[in-house]
């Protein structure tokens, strides 16, 4: 017999970015807020460990602010293709390279301070009229958020599976021991892979390679046809255990259902390359904290479409380069010839841009690429 004798406004399920955001942002709202993880920290998982400068604006917005001894500043950009190279600043100021299990320490650190409640190494294992099914407990809660990632079960259990579009890739992420050579995240663009390279520490910088085929997603294939790279990182050594993932431009029909939203990955995502994932993580629990405190998920829902409109736009751009090498090409040489331009593009990118500036920023892009 399961008792139920815990209540909560609201339940998370998953504590991960998206999940301890939502606990957060509920409790300075003054929602009650508990969260369960079947695991428990330090969580790692392959992530390009960058922070956009908006990023770092939703954080701070959260209370979570960041010790400026920690992890590394990045002040834009850079790409390398073949024979051209192409880089800007964010004008908004720099971003954060900062270790994925050092990251989740602040924001736990954060949640328990808000007064939240974390209970990990309590797997969720379904859902029921009264509320959320723990292994030894039924806790009731007003509000359940889905926060348990990519393959969220929470989703299926829901009935908020159905996809308006879902495309995936392969990740493989590796650190190196060595201090970074350069003060930009640099794409390294191959023929069938890119590698996504951040600074995190001051001897330290995370390496993620980004694939359509499962066997291109290998670290030591890709820097075997990228020499620019692999003298970069020669003299560093492996410093942590390889991780893979999947990465997903994934968009559903619906991110709410009664009293059950989702959040973060598992109400759909961007491709790792774009770098959004935890803002659009972030600025999803702070609309969707603000929504049940209103008690009404479907402003949620509006918002959350108007938050992934922007990152899908630069997914899909990101993926044709990826694709297409003489678009590539073409593109870099246009933006090493017009840095303007790129510097545009990122700071639509990195901030809050409003679309008539997309699609002038799209115009101009458009123009400069067809007489590069
Ligand atoms: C290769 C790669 C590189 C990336 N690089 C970047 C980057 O540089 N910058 C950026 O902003 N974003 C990046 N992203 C995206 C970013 O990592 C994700 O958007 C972010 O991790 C989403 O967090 P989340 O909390 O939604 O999911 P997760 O981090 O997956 O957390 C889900 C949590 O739910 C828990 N869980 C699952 N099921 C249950 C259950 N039944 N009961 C209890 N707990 C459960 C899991 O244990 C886990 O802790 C990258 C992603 C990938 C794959």
């Amino acid at each position: 017999m399961v008792s139920c004798n815990r209540r909560t406004d609201v339940f998370i399920i998953g504590g991960g970015p998206a999940g301890l955001a939502t606990a957060i942002a509920a409790r300075q709202l003054g929602l009650s807020a508990t969260i369960a993880d079947g695991t428990e920290p330090p969580i790692d998982k392959a992530c390009g460990e960058g922070l956009m400068p908006e990023t770092i604006a939703a954080l701070s917005e959260l209370g979570v602010g960041i010790h400026l001894g920690q992890g590394f500043r990045f002040r834009g950009i850079r790409f390398f293709g073949g024979r051209h190279s192409a880089g800007a600043e964010f004008p908004q100021g720099p971003g954060l390279g900062i270790r994925r299990t050092l990251l989740h320490e602040y924001l736990i650190r954060r949640a328990e301070a808000c007064g939240a409640q974390l209970l990990w190494q309590t797997p969720v294992v379904g859902l029921c009229s009264a509320g959320v099914q723990l292994p030894r407990e039924v806790v009731a809660a007003r509000w359940i958020v889905g926060a348990d990632g990519s393959g969220s079960r929470v989703r299926r259990w829901a009935g908020l599976d159905r996809a308006t579009r879902e495309k995936q890739r392969f990740a493989v992420r590796r650190h190196y021991a060595l201090a970074p050579w350069s003060e930009y995240v640099e794409i390294y663009w191959s023929r069938r892979a890119q590698a996504y390279v951040t600074p995190i520490g001051r001897k330290e910088v995370c390496v993620v390679i980004l694939a359509e085929e499962l066997g291109d997603a290998d670290c030591d294939a890709f820097l075997r046809h990228c020499p620019e790279l692999r003298e970069r990182l020669a003299g560093g050594s492996i410093s942590s255990r390889e991780r893979g993932a999947i990465t997903l431009m994934h968009s559903l029909s619906a991110v709410h259902a009664g009293n059950i939203a989702l959040v973060g990955d598992a109400s759909g995502g961007v491709d790792a390359i774009t770098g959004e994932g935890l803002r659009l993580a972030f600025r999803q629990a702070i609309a969707l904290a603000a929504a049940m405190k209103k008690g009404r998920l479907a402003r949620y829902g509006r918002t959350h479409r108007a938050l992934a409109r922007k990152p899908m736009l630069m997914g899909d751009l990101l993926l044709l380069l990826g694709r297409n090498e003489w678009i590539r090409s073409r593109a870099l040489r246009m933006l090493n010839q017009h840095p303007q331009v790129f510097a545009r593009m990122l700071a639509l990118h990195s901030g809050n841009a409003e679309w008539p500036d997309l699609v002038s920023a799209g115009a101009q892009l458009g123009w400069r690429f067809l007489t590069a």
